[in-house]
């Protein structure tokens, strides 16, 4: 008996082109012998199918539920369309329609598929430093343009061999249309360049010799730079003092931490505690950084991370890198260093070298030796940082993990949002600090990956280009554009420059406002509900012109009211002060009334002179900015005690406070808040109190937390009142401080709060883009109402 066949036209969207999403398509067509088509187009997937009723029906349904692993599919349109007598079931080339878009997959950590080969003797990728398939490897970093195919990406000047060719058409081969695809014998390769006077063999092109070569270089204690899949990095042993103090030095950067890797995951556990998430995490195809509590007896050297007690730790993710851990003893007759700091590849703070030539210049007084491949990189694009929280409640048990990223980049980017709501096409710029841009289209936002910090030439620039990169990709072309509040920002500058050149409306979004609407969005808040927001961090410029950081605010994406903040002090000298936490700490107290006790040790690093000086600037506030920053109270609190009197990066003196706090202490001091600001005089006198009398430091500096996480609980509670708002969104880089985000999540949660909290996006000033483009959208469709 034969059936009546039918037709559907099936669109899907989503992240659906460059993981394996044809040949999950073909094959699904093949069970239920269906015929008809399948391509890429500019929006996503077309399918066309013909067959009988229950065929289709499976089909449509499967297309969900089988998807391959990497696919995030948005939306699934299905039309029924008359049967068009097909006889075959073909993959067909891609078409690109003018103005279409389509999300894009990020760069995913190589796959145990491919690593079985990678591991075995007898296949012809034994070893072969660039092998993917369709569900592993790079994607954003190599694309030029969509849709994404072999000659609009970096792969463009590889021709493929016939094997290569035979698998890539192959519909049952898992490298069929894995636009990537690459062998030894017409892929990238790899070699080495410097480290001439000790290389003999340097003819010598085999990976085995090279990466040997490389190996004994590590064990000499050189520098290398090597390139890897969104940029450099640069690698010395972690174990070896010298090594890591020359890469210090040449590096140009004082204490900030330097990432690790380490080939498994039992290396990570005998140098670091891990829970079961931290064992996910680190090993999820994202492979980002994961910050970790270091052993005490590890012997990484403590200047990997001085005064810290974490490590950030990753897990290889190319097979170049887990070359690196391979041994190769027939040429060096050595075992491979287990632990290698693995740092971006950059002086100081400019941005992420990724070019080769480029590499070789700015590298060159850094790196003893470069290990080199031929893959052109992009779009530069560095490693993520991630770790997890613990979310501890009476209402969770047993304890609840969750994961926060201190930086999206690499993994995840440029993985869109879904807006809770269809958006205008906006560039959002973001803040000056830990830049991100962020474009709205459709129901989609694009968030860039982490681009640094502006005030750095370089780095513009690579601002520069990622906002033309993603306008490209995205087909956006801004009709709005949104920027910070604070006018010397470069960021701001350039919105409104370009607003006033091509006639586009700018929309100006106060800082906090801005983190609170990016916690918003990134939950899924839809418009018109009002949450209360804390928004806590180190610098923002505020609508009266002073530096706001410790803000609470009931807002909405459209507008927002300051109810509460930490009541103003002085800051001596601006910038200066916040590099110097003790005139922070000297101004709190001049600002409480409090003595300048020679004892303390914010006074004791100046002498009668200095202090003079001081005291007459804060009298005279000559440039004395005034800050509600709650950062700077952490900091001034951390001078007071006695942990930092100056901060080499961002925030160091409250994570160094953060990390010595007495886990046990549960008790708090005194506080008051008055209408609308929260008083600290009193928490500081009793502070100077108890170090006077000799108190632990780690119990001050666990009071002084448990204080901010009472205060705050209390205020919440009063405006929760007020309001009738049960909503609390936590936003602000201070979060990222893990005892007050811990202790706030429980403290709300115990009592019913719905808290929101940054886990897809960083809670410090890489959200800030997000949430720009938020208010503006909402903003701008106000006002055309
Ligand atoms: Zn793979
Ligand atoms: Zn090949
Ligand atoms: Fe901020």
């Amino acid at each position: 008996m034969s059936k009546i066949i039918y037709g559907l036209r099936i669109q899907v969207r989503g992240i659906v082109q460059g993981v394996g999403f044809r040949p999950f398509i073909y094959n699904l067509a093949l069970e239920y012998n269906l015929k008809g088509w399948v391509k890429n187009n500019s929006t996503g997937v077309e399918i066309e199918v013909n067959g009988d009723q229950a065929s289709l029906n499976s089909f449509a349904r499967n297309i969900e539920t089988k998807a391959p692993p990497l696919a995030k599919i948005n939306h699934i349109h299905i039309e029924p369309v008359s049967p068009n007598g097909y006889t075959t079931f073909e993959i067909l080339t891609s078409t690109s329609n003018e103005g279409e878009f389509v999300p894009v997959s990020p760069d995913i950590s190589v796959c145990e598929d491919c690593l079985k080969e990678f591991n075995d003797p007898l296949d012809r990728r034994y070893h072969y430093p660039f092998l993917n398939c369709t569900n592993c490897g790079p994607r954003f970093t190599i694309i030029k343009d969509i849709p994404y195919d072999r000659p609009l990406t970096s792969m463009a000047g590889f021709k493929m061999c016939q094997d290569c060719a035979a698998e890539y058409n192959d519909p049952v081969n898992r490298r069929f249309h894995a636009q990537p695809i690459a062998c030894p014998d017409c892929g990238p390769r790899i070699w080495i360049e410097g480290a001439k006077s000790r290389s003999t063999h340097t003819t010598n092109t085999s990976t085995g010799y090279i990466i040997s070569t490389v190996q004994k270089e590590f064990r000499l204690g050189s520098i290398i730079a090597i390139k890897g899949l969104g940029g450099f990095h640069l690698a010395c042993d972690a174990t070896n003092p010298q090594a890591v103090q020359t890469l210090r030095l040449r590096k140009k950067r004082d204490e900030k931490p330097f990432a690790l890797m380490m080939p498994d995951l039992d290396t990570v556990i005998e140098h670091c505690y891990i829970t079961d998430t931290d064992k996910n995490l680190l090993g999820s195809p994202e492979k980002p950084i994961v910050i970790l509590r270091k052993r005490p007896g590890s012997n990484i050297v403590a200047e990997v991370a001085p005064g810290q007690e974490t490590l950030g730790v990753m897990l290889p993710y190319t097979p170049l890198h887990y070359l690196l851990f391979t041994d190769f003893p027939e040429f060096n007759g050595m075992t491979s260093c287990r632990i290698l700091v693995m740092t971006s590849g950059n002086i100081s703070d400019e941005p992420i070298t990724y070019e080769n030539q480029e590499a070789k210049e700015r590298l060159a007084d850094i790196a003893d030796v470069f290990l080199m491949h031929d893959r052109p990189i992009h779009i530069k694009c560095d490693d993520s940082v991630a770790r997890t929280v613990r979310i501890n409640t009476s209402k969770t048990s047993p304890t609840d993990n969750t994961v926060v990223l201190t930086r999206r980049a690499r993994g995840y980017t440029p993985v869109p949002l879904d807006l809770p709501w269809v958006s205008r096409q906006i560039l959002a710029v973001g803040a000056e600090l830990k830049n991100t841009v962020c474009l709205t289209r459709n129901e989609f936002a694009f968030t860039s990956q982490f681009i640094g910090d502006l005030q750095n030439y370089e780095t513009y620039e690579s601002f520069l280009k990622t906002i033309d990169q993603f306008e490209k990709l995205y087909r956006i072309n801004p009709e709005l554009l949104a920027c910070d509040l604070h006018p010397d920002y470069l960021s701001t500058r350039y919105a409104i420059e370009r607003a006033e050149s091509t006639g586009r409306p700018v929309i100006q979004v106060q800082h906090h406002h801005a983190h609170i609407a990016s916690v918003m969005a990134e939950n899924g808040i839809r418009p018109d509900t009002p949450v209360i927001g804390l928004a806590f961090d180190g610098t923002g410029y505020g609508d009266d012109g002073n530096i706001w950081g410790g803000e609470i605010l009931i807002a909405r994406y459209q507008g927002y009211l300051r109810s509460f903040h930490l009541d103003y002090f002085p800051l001596p000298g601006g910038d200066y002060a916040i590099k110097n936490p003790s005139r922070t700490a000297l101004a709190l107290l001049w600002k409480e009334g409090i003595d300048w006790l020679p004892d303390l040790p914010c006074t004791k690093v100046y002498c009668a002179e200095d202090l003079m000086q001081i005291k007459s600037q804060l009298v005279h506030q000559i440039n004395t900015p005034l800050t509600s920053s709650m950062g700077r109270l952490f900091d001034a609190i951390a001078s007071l005690i006695g942990v930092r009197q100056k901060v080499n990066y961002e925030a160091q003196a409250a994570i160094e406070l953060e990390a010595i706090c007495d886990p046990i202490e549960k008790a708090t001091y005194e506080f008051e808040f008055t209408n609308e600001t929260i008083n600290l005089a009193l928490m500081v006198k009793n502070i100077v109190e108890d170090y006077l009398i000799g108190a632990p430091v780690s119990r001050i500096a666990a009071k002084f937390h448990n204080t901010i996480i009472r205060v705050l609980s209390h205020v919440v509670d009063k405006l929760a009142g007020e309001y009738g708002i049960k909503t609390v969104a936590l936003s602000g880089g201070v979060f990222q401080n893990i005892k007050l985000l811990e202790g706030l999540l429980s403290e709300f949660q115990d009592r019913d709060y719905n808290v929101l909290f940054h886990q897809k996006f960083p809670t410090n000033d890489g959200g800030v883009s997000l949430g720009q483009a938020a208010v503006a959208h909402h903003q701008s469709v106000g006002s055309l109402e």
